[in-house]
């Protein structure tokens, strides 16, 4: 209703609506009683269910009716074709100089100099001051200093070429040199970058961060598919939650998953024993972990070829299924993140974060409000699979 043109509920209905005018009169009994009373309640009615993150105790609560309300936000597909009519820089030559570049079937993918670098070298090589971050107690520095280089992996020159439509022959190239890089990194003793002993005793320098942004809803700013690389001083909070699940249970994350996950929310095993997984503990829509059984590796340069080729389909495979997912099943727009457990954190695994479900304050909080249930992305994973022949 509008009064001087302005929205407003009107006083009538409000006074229809209107069960008690003092809150403070009514027993806790009668608050329950009436919060029981609302029309709709067991349509609408949350799981109830309560999982937690064993890595950081994050707190999920599923209730995916929530997911049907009338105003859910649903960024269609347009967010992401807009990036696409963005002039692309990369394609225009118009970018840093290459320093790694590998034939494809078609193309070549090459290694290049973020320009707008997240961190950047202020000492050249060997005068880095070092920290200590391997060994610090996450909680406890009240600041240091952040040093390093940011790099990028571009897929392939072709701007449309990406995980989920290139050949698996490519990724595993495109992997296998992203591998190189790293292992070349963590093995820079003139760095001086702090140092640390992985499991087979080897010294390595510094952490290397691999991400990958995709759709401007997953951050990226450029729809040219790439990964991002850094080497910095600096470890990642969620790193040093991996390296204290490992000192305080006796075994990694990786280890913990690939023999506690629940059978129904493995979706799937691809070369090398690399497993896709849906967490018991999922925190947004098809969020979904990929580990291999029985690997000892932490790093991404410490896989054999059979266990590279295993990250290719299973990261070709999980990226097709999401698009499907995410554009046909949630009408949202095709976003996603992929994030690289590895190095200190004393395993190697991997986080597929499609951009399925916004953020809001219970999140900041650590406490998860997901709009679907572990086993329904599960069944929508095998779902998608099954469609496109996978
Ligand atoms: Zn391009």
């Amino acid at each position: 209703m509008k009064r001087d043109g302005k929205p407003a509920l009107g006083e009538e209905i409000l006074r229809k609506l209107t069960v008690r005018e003092d809150l403070t009169t009514m027993s806790y009994a009668e608050l329950v009683d009436d919060f029981r009373s609302m029309p709709n309640l067991e349509e609408f009615k949350p799981t109830n269910i309560c999982k937690v993150d064993p890595r950081n105790g994050d707190r999920v609560i599923y209730s995916p009716m929530r997911a049907r309300r009338p105003t859910e936000l649903k960024p269609r597909r347009h967010v992401t074709v807009r990036l696409e009519r963005i002039h692309c820089p990369v394609c225009e030559g118009e970018t840093t100089g290459i320093i790694d570049v590998a034939p494809l079937s078609d193309g070549y993918t090459f290694i290049n100099k973020n320009m707008f670098p997240v961190v950047s070298y202020d000492f050249p090589g060997d005068r880095q001051p070092v920290t200590y971050e391997p060994a610090v107690e996450k909680r406890k520095l009240l600041g240091t200093y952040s040093q390093g280089g940011h790099w990028l992996q571009w897929f392939s020159n072709r701007h449309h070429a990406d995980l989920h439509n290139m050949p698996v022959e490519d990724i595993e190239v495109v992997l296998s040199r992203l591998a190189a890089f790293e292992g070349f990194l963590l093995s820079a003793k003139e760095s001086n970058m702090p140092a640390w002993t992985d499991p087979s005793g080897k010294r390595n320098y510094g952490f290397v961060g691999i991400i990958r942004n995709y759709g401007s809803l997953g951050g990226a700013s450029l729809a040219h598919g790439h990964m991002q690389i850094t080497h910095t001083n600096i470890i990642p909070r969620a790193i040093l939650d991996d390296r204290d699940f490992l000192a305080e249970n006796g075994r990694t994350f990786a280890e913990f998953m690939t023999s506690e996950n629940p059978s129904y929310l493995n979706i799937r095993e691809f070369s090398g024993g690399l497993r896709l997984m849906v967490p018991y503990f999922m925190k947004r829509p098809f969020a979904a972990v990929m580990a291999f059984a029985d690997c000892e590796a932490c790093s991404l340069h410490q896989l054999d070829a059979e266990r590279l080729k295993g990250l290719a389909e299973g990261l070709h495979a999980v990226t097709r299924a999401l698009k499907v997912i995410l554009e046909e099943r949630l009408e949202r727009s095709f976003s996603y993140n992929l994030v690289f457990h590895n190095g200190p954190s004393g395993c190697l695994y991997m986080e597929v974060l499609p951009h399925s479900q916004e953020w809001g304050g219970f999140e900041h909080m650590g406490w998860f409000i997901c709009q679907a249930t572990p086993a329904q992305a599960a069944d929508g994973y095998r779902e998608a699979f099954e469609e496109l022949g996978i």
